[in-house]
């Protein structure tokens, strides 16, 4: 199977370093989330990436043993490691990979990082989280609800790292053209629900578009966690439909790629090459085929904008007919957005930001402090066309994280972080 990826790794809004590792190394894919205090859990990740990535290539999809040893020997590379200096013992790291084979996907799996299959529009999970709370699922005491919510589910039961040798999952799948494969960290899948990544994979075609769709949500959600996430598309060789050469849309996903790069790149100091974090450069894994010769992009569905267009039709209809303009008025006064006014201040506005037949359909609610220059660039295009909210509570929610966003990259810009990240590409 050729493997088209999309991939992303974020802070977050809250933790102060990205402790999340990843590797793309087609066929080859692994997310892994540490923990530990005080950059450990990054010494951890890196390491189980660094050590999966050197002896990756004894792997076979046709051989789950193979990846069960290929994590072992990832476990005491890091179990080594925390034995050996004090400020990491007690390091661990969750992590998922997978091989894509021609017509099996083998995963190796510890913890609660997770692959999913989205396949006829149907997502389902492919690892099984290994948390206190998943424990008390399966023994009935919770409900898969509770569990969602329990203030305790993050307690991971198991990690590379932590002991001598480790229990290692190995789910297989049979694969299918078409297929396509979520490996994710759980500070998306703690704040993003099923059916929302369901819905967003299922709309999004292109890879690097879908993980970039998928940061924002978890980000928008709270970003309480780093958020790590890899898009696998799965295709047999066979193309259905001409190529369009000129779809730009290769290009404008250049456009897209995370700011967040500059972060994680300007802090590489001298000692931090042994300790180095192997992730590919998510601008250069847009649109690339890793498994063979064949190059080829997929070619892009055109957006769906017809039931957007049919609404907007259709207020116009409303708006157009005299006393309805305050029929509508009243709809949304209880919709909320936050944009920018004409001073330049990030603002939080009653309405939608969009423009209805000539008329603008918004008030200023209230006036942040905070300056549109100062809102990290990558999150200003999404400020300028104003993010909706559902309710005043959730736009000021909005707004306190752009404003942690702000600070964020203040700071990261006077002290900038040891992240240790280098390219893989
Ligand atoms: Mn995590």
């Amino acid at each position: 199977m050729n493997v088209r990826a999309g991939a992303r790794t974020d802070v977050g809004l809250v933790r102060e370093g990205n402790e999340d590792s990843f590797l793309i190394d087609g066929p080859l894919f692994v997310v892994a989330d540490g923990m530990g205090g005080h950059l450990a859990g990054d010494v951890a990740s890196s390491t189980a990436v660094e050590v999966i990535s050197e002896e990756g290539r004894s792997a076979s999809a046709d051989d789950p043993h193979s990846l069960e040893t290929l994590v072992q020997h990832a476990n005491s590379a890091i179990y080594k490691k925390s034995q050996d200096d004090p400020a990491l013992h007690g390091m661990g790291t969750t992590c998922t990979l997978v091989v894509v084979g021609d017509h099996l996907a083998q995963f190796a799996h510890v913890g609660d990082s997770r692959a999913y299959l989205l396949r006829d529009g149907e997502l389902s999970q492919l690892t099984e989280d290994h948390t206190l709370v998943n424990r008390m699922v399966r023994e009935g005491r919770l409900s898969a609800e509770e569990a969602d919510h329990h203030p305790q589910r993050n307690i991971v039961t198991r990690a590379l790292g932590v002991d001598p040798n480790v229990a290692v999952d190995t789910p297989g799948l049979q694969v299918r053209n078409g297929d396509r494969l979520l490996l994710c960290s759980d500070g998306l899948t703690s704040m993003v629900d099923g059916s929302r990544i369901r819905e967003t994979l299922s709309a999004e075609e292109d890879p690097q578009r879908a993980a970039d769709q998928l940061v924002e949500l978890a980000i928008q959600a709270g970003g309480e966690d780093n958020i790590t996430v890899l898009v696998l598309d799965l295709n047999d060789g066979r193309v259905e439909t001409p190529i369009d050469t000129s779809d730009t849309n290769t290009i404008s996903s250049v456009g897209t790629a995370p700011t967040d790069d500059a972060d994680d790149n300007s802090g590489r100091n001298a000692s931090g090459s042994q300790e180095s974090v192997i992730r590919s450069d998510p601008v250069g894994t847009s649109g690339t085929d890793f498994s063979s010769g064949v190059l080829r992009r997929d070619v892009m569905a055109p957006r769906k904008r017809w039931p957007r267009r049919l609404g907007a039709a259709l207020l116009i209809l409303v708006v157009l007919s005299g006393g309805a303009y305050f029929l509508v008025r009243t709809l949304l006064s209880n919709s909320f957005f936050v944009g920018v006014n004409d001073t330049g201040m990030v603002t939080i506005y009653r309405g939608i930001p969009d423009e209805i037949a000539g008329l603008t359909l918004r008030q200023e609610e209230r006036e942040t402090d905070l300056a549109f220059e100062d809102v990290p660039p990558f999150m200003q295009d999404d400020l300028e066309e104003g993010i909706r909210a559902d309710s005043l509570d959730d736009a000021e929610t909005t707004v306190s994280n752009l404003i942690s966003r702000a600070e964020a990259s203040e700071e990261s810009t006077e002290t900038p972080q040891d992240e240790n990240k280098k390219n893989n590409n």
